[in-house]
């Protein structure tokens, strides 16, 4: 099958983790076909309410919602964007979430108890060369990694940056020790980068927030963030040379652990390629 694939313009710092596992599965995910493989809405919707779980919890940063009829209000205008983009994306049979998504009605309900129970935010410094507020755009100076950061505000110590997230933070590493998703500290990480080179100032903190209101520090160090920024950069250059050189399929990576759960690998020729090496 021909596939339509096209270089990305830039990296975001959400995306940095998944495009560097297989740069590929990025570029496939990003054609016309893959939006119509039924994997591509796997979750039986349950990611597609996390969505909008994330957008009332960035705009909470800006509006009270902690009343249940302000709740119910944005609630509603989010649910009906999302469901317009299921449909436009040929995902209908997730509409309406309501009935359809699983875990629907605890989640809303989670979300409700957290909103009505959060302390109210300090206002945003005015007079800073630091973006302060809630979803605020950061990138580097070429334009090749940018992405909207959650929440950038004042502490007791400097900036912090915080991000939101629907699902578990936390994993298990190979001494079974829960850990931080470096998915999620390596996105952070890159953002402290993206707010240094827009300013000149690294943030003092990095905070993933969960659901149950818990804020869950990642650590950093400035050198760290600048390598991760360096890669995404480099990463962006070898996509775009694949594209170019009309050999996109010489970015896949193939492996168990990545191909398993692959949503695009109906797309991926060098999938096949490679299982049918291991069965010779
Ligand atoms: S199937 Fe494997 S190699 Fe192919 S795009 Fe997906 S992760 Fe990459």
């Amino acid at each position: 099958m021909a596939i339509t694939i096209t270089a990305p313009a830039r990296i975001s710092p959400s995306q940095y983790f998944r495009v560097l596992a297989c740069p590929y599965q990025s570029l496939l995910a990003s054609t016309p076909e893959a939006r119509s493989l039924p994997g591509m809405f796997g979750s039986g919707g349950a990611s597609e309410v996390g969505t909008v779980v994330h957008g009332m919890l960035k705009r909470s940063v800006a509006t009270d919602l902690s009343d249940a009829v302000a709740f119910e209000s944005v609630w509603q205008e989010l649910l009906s964007e999302k469901e317009a983009d299921l449909i436009r994306n040929g995902a209908s049979h997730l509409v309406p979430l309501t009935y359809r998504a699983n875990g629907y009605a605890v989640t809303k309900l989670l979300l409700s108890w957290h909103l009505a129970m959060m302390p109210k935010a300090a206002p945003f410094p005015g007079d800073s060369d630091i973006p302060f507020g809630a979803e605020k755009w950061l990138s580097d100076n070429s334009g090749s990694v940018g992405g909207i950061a959650d929440l950038i505000r004042l502490g007791i110590d400097g900036p912090e940056i915080v991000d939101y997230k629907t699902g578990s933070i936390f994993q298990l590493n190979s001494n079974d020790e829960a850990e931080i998703k470096p998915v999620y500290s390596q996105q952070l990480q890159l953002y402290a980068a993206l707010l240094h080179e827009q300013t000149g100032h690294f943030p003092a903190h990095l905070f993933l927030a969960d659901l149950a209101g818990k804020e869950h520090e990642v650590e950093f160090t400035e050198l760290g963030c600048l390598q991760l920024l360096s890669n995404a950069r480099r990463l962006l250059t070898q996509m775009k040379a694949a594209v170019n050189a009309g050999n996109p399929e010489s970015l896949a990576i193939p492996s168990q652990e990545q191909c398993r759960y692959c949503q695009v690998r109906p797309l991926c020729s060098p999938y096949n390629d490679w299982t049918e090496q291991l069965g010779a």
